[in-house]
This record gives C-alpha cells, structure tokens and sequence, in this order.
C-alpha cells in the first residue's frame, strides 16, 4: 500500500494574488522540517493540496513526520493517507472500486471502539467518476456494517470519520484529521528581534510572530557571563532550542546588562526599569539594523506586573523609530501558559531564573514620561553611545536551527563553532 501526507492549508486560500507565493514558502517550509528529521521527501502541490510523497518510509516513520509537520506554522490540517494512484487504478475511468472497499473494511476493524458511531465522508473533486458522493457514501457504510462490528451511524457527530477523496490525480483514503497551527508559513512577513526573558511570556509571544509568518531571532540581556563551553545549558539558549524546532533558524544574541547596571550605580535614579527598558530597545535596534529586522517584539502584558502600563509602553516606543510589537498585551495568564504547555516550553520556563529586570527593580514607577527621562538619560547618562557599544561589543551570538546549534561566537572571536 503507497501512503503519502495530505495537507490542508486554510487562510493562504484568501491570499488572492499571493496565493502562490505564500503556498511556495509554505512547501519550502515544510521540506526544511522534513530534512531535519532526516528525509528528503518530494513536496508538490495538486490543486489546493500538498502532498508528501513518502517513498519506502514504515508507518511509524511516517506518522512521526505528520507530528512534526502539525507544528509547521500555515498548516489547516493533515493526514496520512492510503493512496490509489489514478494512472494504476483507473477508478474515474469506471474501473471497479473493491481495493478501496477492501481497505475501508480493513480500516473498520482497525478503529472499531464498542459504543462509537461512525460516519463515511466523500468528496469527488473529479465529477467524472461514475458515482455520485452519496452513493458511494452509503456503498461504503454498507461495507463497514457487513465486515466489521461497527453497529451505528452519526452524520454529523460521529466518533470516527472515514474519509474518501476522489481526485484525477488519485484517490486517497484516511481515518484522521491532524490539527496544524494554523497561521502563515515562516518567512512570508518579514523578520523580527524578539526580546526574550527567562518567564513564561516572551517564548509565547515570539511563536506567535513566527506563526504569523514571521522569521524570529532573539536577543537577551544577561546579569551573568557564561562561556561558550557552557552557554547550551543556560535556560535562554534551551528556550530557543526548542522553539527553533518552529522557527527554522533563529539567531540568539546574548549581552550583557553589567555596562548600564553599571552606569545606573554611579547614579541614584528613580525610573531605573523604564530607563533600562529604553536602553534595550536602543540596543536591540542596533541588532536588528544588522539584520533587517522590521519590529522588535516583547512579551509584555498589559497591568500583568506594576510595570506594564500604557504611559511605560508610550515611554519604550519613544525611545527608538523601529515598531515595537506586544502580541500578549491583551493574553489573559492562563492562556499563555496554556500555551507554553502546548508548544512544550513550560517545563523550562518555570525553571528558576534570575532576570535582570527584576534584580533591577522592586517597586517600579507605573507611570512615566518620554520627555522626562530624555532629560534624565541626557543628564545622568551623558555617555550613552559608548554604554551601546560597550554592551554590543560583547556579544555572544548562537545560531539554532530546528532544535539543532549550528554555530556559536563570543566576543572577539574570529572563527565560528560547532
Ligand atoms: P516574561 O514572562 O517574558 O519574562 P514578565 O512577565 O517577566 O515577562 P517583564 O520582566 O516585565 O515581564 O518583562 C517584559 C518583557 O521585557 C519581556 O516579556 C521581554 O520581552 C522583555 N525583557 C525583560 N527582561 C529581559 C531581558 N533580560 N532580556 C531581554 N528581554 C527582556
Ligand atoms: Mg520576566
């Protein structure tokens, strides 16, 4: 029996004159999952369908690629489904269908579950098949009835649907739906600079970019050095390990804080996190100019800490031209960890961290203004350019793709690792 994986992509149907584009990045996509779990699978599209043609893989095997791609962001649904290539079959052409009431009797009795219903679904894309949709419907329940002990039908709501797909390339015959994300394939809006922290929050926020197709790198300020010997463990670069299995390639950027902590002991100032606020996202743009990115990202929350107020936001935007983006603001807690559950990262994040932010500040101004703090930083901070590159130059960056280091750099370091 051929398998092959059948996938359906909703919102990219709207995209009109994009379609195209859109559906090319997304087959792109899903050929760069493949290969990171070690196959070279032919991807092509058929009509408004993609299909994995699957050449000598087990069952197991394939299954495990169908988990995989569900995590590709622009993906509807998918299944794994018995194929009848049309040119050996010739079922459009009239040609008996008994090899597909053979599998679906089979079928039957792989899925019975005492007490379950089941229904048959049809679709003929190809209206010349000599049977109508209904027809074969009941044909095919008719089957199921004699050859297995499946007792009872439900239209609309059955524990299990057994669906057929006539199309003239082929028929395919499958038992389950796999949910994708959803979402647009990565690398079809453009890029953007996350700033992620060691919570629950930010990771959350930079999947749901990279699942509006964005292309996703991550920058962190760090309250302490770690060597390149030691870096894949630290908390930040498991965090984008993991997501990079969505991502495709992310670069992380570590820097450290130590410089403006540093500059703000010589001073005793009020607005210390917001101040520090400012200064990441200074840095950031720096980061993201390099790399053309669009937006810088955060996972902030409206009211979730005494922080995150709309005049302290109105205070980070000011600080810098690029878009700061904020895909939680409105996320209520629960879903966002809900979330991080989902996409396997809570584990990790609730491991115990020592943010910067919060060495910084205990009780944070809720309110402040861009004009006041522009007269504090041009006071109190005089030598602000030289606070960017002296953070800047000591930047440790690693390159994550799907889950896998591909390269790490310190500072000062002229070759390249891994
Ligand atoms: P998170 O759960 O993402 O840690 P949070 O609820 O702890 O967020 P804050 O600590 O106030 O909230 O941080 C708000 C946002 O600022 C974070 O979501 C992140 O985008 C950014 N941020 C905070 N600390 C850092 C850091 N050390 N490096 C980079 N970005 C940071
Ligand atoms: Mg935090």
């Amino acid at each position: 029996m051929q398998y092959k994986i059948v996938v359906h992509y909703a919102e990219l149907a709207l995209k009109g004159k994009n379609r195209n584009e859109f559906v090319k990045r997304l087959r792109k996509q899903m050929r760069k999952k493949l290969k990171s779990i070690g196959h070279d699978w032919q991807v092509r599209s058929i009509h408004d369908r993609i299909f994995v043609e699957i050449p000598s893989a087990s069952k197991k095997e394939a299954e495990q690629a169908v988990s995989e791609l569900a995590r590709v962001p622009g993906i509807a649904w998918l299944s794994l489904v018995h194929w009848f290539p049309e040119s050996e079959c010739h079922f459009i052409r009239g040609e008996d269908v008994q090899p597909i009431h053979d599998l679906i009797a089979e079928l039957a009795n792989e899925t019975h579950k005492e007490g379950h219903s089941f229904a048959v679904r049809v679709k003929r894309s190809d209206k010349n098949f000599p049977m109508s949709s209904q027809d074969f419907e009941r044909a095919l329940a008719t089957t199921i009835f004699k050859n297995s002990a499946w007792d009872r039908v439900d239209l609309k709501h059955a524990d299990q649907f057994f669906y057929v797909d006539v199309t003239s390339q082929g028929t395919s015959v499958h038992t389950n739906k796999v949910r994708g994300t959803g979402g647009l394939p990565v690398s079809s809006t453009g890029r953007v600079l996350t700033l992620l922290s060691g919570g629950f929050d930010s990771p959350v926020a930079a999947w749901l970019m990279a699942n509006r197709g964005c292309s996703v790198d991550f920058i962190h300020f760090s309250a302490s050095h770690h060597s390149l010997n030691d870096v894949e463990g630290y908390k930040i670069a498991r965090i984008v390990k993991q997501l990079s299995e969505v991502t495709g390639r992310s670069r992380l950027f570590i820097v450290p804080y130590t410089h403006f902590d540093m500059a703000l002991l010589e001073q005793d100032l009020d607005y210390d996190l917001i101040l520090f606020r400012r200064f990441m996202a200074r840095v950031s743009e720096r980061i993201m100019d390099e790399i053309n990115a669009g937006a810088l990202v955060t996972g902030d929350n409206l009211g979730q800490v005494a922080s995150q107020t709309l005049e302290n936001i109105n205070s980070m935007n000011r600080a810098i031209e690029a878009p700061i983006l904020r895909p939680l603001l409105t996320y209520n807690k629960e879903d966002i960890i809900n979330k991080s559950t989902e996409l396997d990262l809570f584990e990790v994040c609730r491991e115990p961290y020592k943010d910067c932010c919060a060495l910084i500040s205990k009780s944070p101004r809720t309110k402040s203004k861009h004009v006041v703090l522009e007269k504090m930083e041009a006071e109190h901070l005089s030598d602000y350019e030289d606070l960017i590159q002296d953070t800047l130059a000591e930047t440790t960056t690693l390159v994550y793709n799907y889950g896998e280091l591909v390269f790490k750099k310190e500072a000062g370091d002229e070759d390249s690792y891994v």
